[in-house]
């Protein structure tokens, strides 16, 4: 990951402001870092840019040595699916589908046969201890337990890069705790390269790494 003098920024009137400034960042393959910083100052705006859905307003970023912004969408959308997992801040479950469709649904992407794919989804739903939820939909779940849904769906094809804004912020301490025993395994055992907003010193503390954001500079 490779982020040059990336800006971002919204014009409202003649008003433009700033959310990221002039961003230098390199993550290497097999990293865990964490992004820290106050409430406004670009956390998730720099995860959203490093996880091609927003486009900065000026720099570049490369990904395994593509430029993902001069690329065409739809090999952009390949390189996302192909590649990256993301566990977002308001869960962005499919409304209309069960936990067990909406954990199944990156695997879709994937040559996998439909035995393959029931028999993985069963073991995510087992290791998150959500068996039981498998036929209910997301309005039918508690925040946390949707977040938990979140993070399986975002973990179940393996992706190289894991992104992950405020991955516990709805889950008890225990939950928490799991969650982030199982980031750290997964960068450890399978180098997964891991990048996580966080506003826990604790959890942060699991990075090798610890990013600070202050209005939309990285804090030197
Ligand atoms: P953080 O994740 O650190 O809380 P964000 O990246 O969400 O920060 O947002 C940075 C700042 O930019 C915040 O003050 C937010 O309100 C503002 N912001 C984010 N997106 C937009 C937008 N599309 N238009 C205007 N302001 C925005
Ligand atoms: P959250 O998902 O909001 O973080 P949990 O689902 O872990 O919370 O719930 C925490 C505890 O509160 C659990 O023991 C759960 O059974 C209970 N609980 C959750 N929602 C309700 C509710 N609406 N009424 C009563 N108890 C609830």
């Amino acid at each position: 990951i490779q982020l040059e003098k990336i800006f971002k920024w919204v014009n409202a009137g003649n008003n433009r402001t700033f959310l990221l400034k002039d961003i230098n960042l390199t993550i290497n393959e097999g990293e865990f870092v964490s992004v820290m910083g106050p409430s406004g100052s670009g956390k998730s705006t720099l995860l959203n840019i490093i996880g091609m859905l927003d486009e900065p307003s000026e720099g570049s970023y490369h990904f395994l040595g593509n430029d993902v912004y001069k690329m065409k969408e739809k090999q952009r959308s390949q390189l996302y699916k192909e590649n990256i997992g993301f566990v977002f801040q308001a869960y962005h479950l499919i409304d209309e589908l069960t936990v067990y469709e909406n954990i199944e649904t990156p695997l879709l992407y994937q040559n996998i046969k439909s035995s393959e794919r029931q028999a993985i989804v069963a073991d995510m739903l087992d290791r998150f201890n959500i068996v039981g939820k498998k036929d209910l939909f997301p309005s039918q779940l508690s925040g946390g337990q949707q977040q938990l849904v979140g993070v399986a769906r975002a973990l179940i094809a393996k992706p190289k890069l894991l992104l992950a804004d405020e991955p516990t912020g709805n889950l008890n301490s225990k939950q928490g705790e799991e969650i982030m025993e199982l980031f750290r395994q997964l960068n450890q055992e399978s180098g997964t390269t891991i990048i996580q907003v966080t506003h826990s010193e604790k959890n942060a503390e699991y990075g090798q790494r610890i990013i600070h954001l202050l209005d939309g500079r990285i804090e030197k």
